[in-house]
């Protein structure tokens, strides 16, 4: 079977970590309470900030946010690890930008994640991910974002939300943690 993943708050706690990164970048102390609270994929507004700030904030701060110990999700990796080991095939579809693109795969590896070199796409924007899907015959598909899921539609394609606070409302079923896909799988392929 081949499994497709998106990175960022799919796979990896980004967003959580870079609020780390903006308290203490900001000297704040927002609980995170207020993280696991927010509605929306951007996290500034709890540190007082504009849209346009926020996102100064964030490109500002990207490198740290990308490249120091934004901790994987419990049991990512070795799910993951046992996907590959019984023979399944492992893709990696990121929206990161094209010149983070090779730095992340070193990085995914380096945490221990299986990546396989062309199995690794990045440079997407959200409306763009359907068509690699499409072109790469996926058989199930993990996002954390309402506007990929939704552009995902074709009929072999299993469909998987990992859950956030900000896509509650989406109807896919659900993987709250890594070892849910195990299940999954267990039910789908046995
Ligand atoms: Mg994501």
């Amino acid at each position: 079977m081949k499994f497709g993943f998106d990175i960022d708050d799919t796979l990896i706690n980004l967003r959580e970590h870079a609020f780390t990164i903006y308290n203490k970048k900001l000297n704040k102390n927002v609980p995170s309470e207020v993280f696991h609270a927010l509605q929306r994929v951007e996290i500034h507004e709890p540190f007082g900030l504009s849209n346009e700030e926020g996102s100064q904030m964030w490109k500002s701060s990207l490198e740290e946010i990308y490249y120091t110990d934004c901790p994987p999700f419990p049991n990512a990796v070795e799910t993951l690890q046992e996907l590959e080991r019984k023979g399944h095939e492992i893709y990696y579809i990121t929206a990161r930008p094209k010149e983070h693109g090779e730095r992340t795969k070193k990085w995914m590896k380096e945490q221990g994640f299986p990546v396989r070199d062309d199995r690794f796409f990045y440079g997407m924007q959200d409306h763009e991910k359907v068509q690699i899907i499409k072109e790469l015959k996926l058989d199930y598909y993990f996002d954390d974002k309402a506007e990929v899921l939704d552009t995902l539609t074709h009929d072999s394609l299993k469909v998987f939300v990992r859950d956030q606070s900000y896509n509650r409302h989406l109807q896919y079923p659900r993987i709250l943690n890594w070892t849910d896909l195990h299940e999954i799988l267990k039910k789908e392929l046995e």
